[in-house]
């Protein structure tokens, strides 16, 4: 199948999938019914970000009934962020509706979204996470750390925030435009400061399989959307320097007096928690430092966010299913 490049449809979804064979050709169904309906002029890009199981096969077999469905397949695991980039780079629409291929995402909230698009109330349209049932204990308190230290240190509030957008033709060639190769999708859009309307959904259960985030994937998402997003950090570490001083300074006049009044060893356990305070407030500010500096060498290296195995459905197939 080959699509004109200039005939651009009015809406083109992004869906990022991992490992999603299970539920992958149910959602698409899902999706497809309700589009049709609802924006008929329609385009799906489904990345495929390096999956291990049967989702890119699940995929071809999908493709080949779909003709408005085309897909992406990266060479290995790239993450989140790089499949929702890659999805970004290859839709055509005059909006675009970035969501999970998990089922997570309920399709019966795009009529409304595209409304709202539609009738120029709203350049971005963001879905926030009201309920969230399906989540466990430990996923929501990860959450409402995340959400609250970047509330801190960055100023933006993500409460309930999600990668469940629409964006409008210039919102997308806006974020397209940004040189940094480091991207954290959900803070970006917010920052652009497009007109934004938010609609609430309940987060439905996954059609199939289980959440693919590791707590390290995570820790290392929320390293990069606070240093993407703010110096914060190593202003705190300045003043943390500033008050160790003057909290040293004191210290000094103490050991001084224990020097002149000849009970010098009684100072032991203050300066072993000096020795230990210090120590591990040196560290911390060398891991933020660290952070800092991953980030500068990873945006100066210049290495490509992804790398494309394969591509179907946009007229330069390489059918390899
Ligand atoms: N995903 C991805 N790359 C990854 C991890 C996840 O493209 O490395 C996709 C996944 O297939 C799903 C969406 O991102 O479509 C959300 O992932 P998940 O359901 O694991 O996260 P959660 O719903 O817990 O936020
Ligand atoms: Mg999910």
């Amino acid at each position: 199948m080959s699509v004109d490049p200039e005939c651009k449809p009015e809406l083109s979804v992004v869906l990022p999938a991992f490992n999603e064979a299970e539920g992958i050709t149910v959602f698409l169904a899902q999706l497809t019914e309700v589009l049709k309906r609802c924006c008929p002029d329609f385009e799906i890009w489904v990345i495929d970000d390096g999956s291990r199981d049967a989702t890119w096969r699940s995929l071809c077999t999908a493709l080949s009934e779909h003709h408005r469905v085309h897909g992406l397949r990266f060479t290995r695991n790239f993450g989140k962020e790089a499949a929702i980039l890659a999805g970004l780079r290859h839709a055509r629409g005059r909006a675009v509706i970035v969501m999970d291929a998990d089922g997570q995402h309920p399709t019966d909230l795009l009529p409304k979204m595209l409304n709202l698009w539609r009738s120029g109330q709203a350049q971005i349209v963001a879905a926030r996470k009201i309920r969230r049932p399906s989540d466990s204990l430990s996923a929501r308190l990860k959450a409402r750390l995340f959400n609250g230290l970047m509330r801190t240190l960055t100023g933006l509030d993500l409460d309930g925030a999600s990668d469940f957008r629409l964006l409008d033709r210039n919102v997308v060639n806006t974020l397209l435009a940004f040189p940094e190769k480091v991207r954290f999708f959900r803070g970006m859009t917010v920052w652009t400061g497009f007109t934004t309307v938010p609609i609430g959904f309940d987060v439905a259960p996954r059609i199939a399989g289980n959440s693919q985030w590791s707590t390290a994937q995570l820790t290392k998402l929320a390293i990069t959307a606070i240093t993407s997003y703010s110096a914060k950090p190593l202003g705190m570490i300045f003043r943390l320097g500033l008050l160790g001083m003057a909290a040293a300074g004191l210290l000094l006049l103490q050991a001084l007096y224990s020097w002149a009044t000849h009970i010098a060893v009684s100072g032991w356990t203050s300066l072993t928690v000096v020795v230990l305070f210090f120590g591990s407030a040196i560290l911390l500010g060398i891991g933020v430092l660290g952070a800092y500096l991953a980030q500068i060498f990873d945006e100066i290296k210049g290495r490509p966010e992804f790398l494309v195995a394969e591509v179907l459905g946009d007229g330069q197939e390489d059918r390899r299913c």
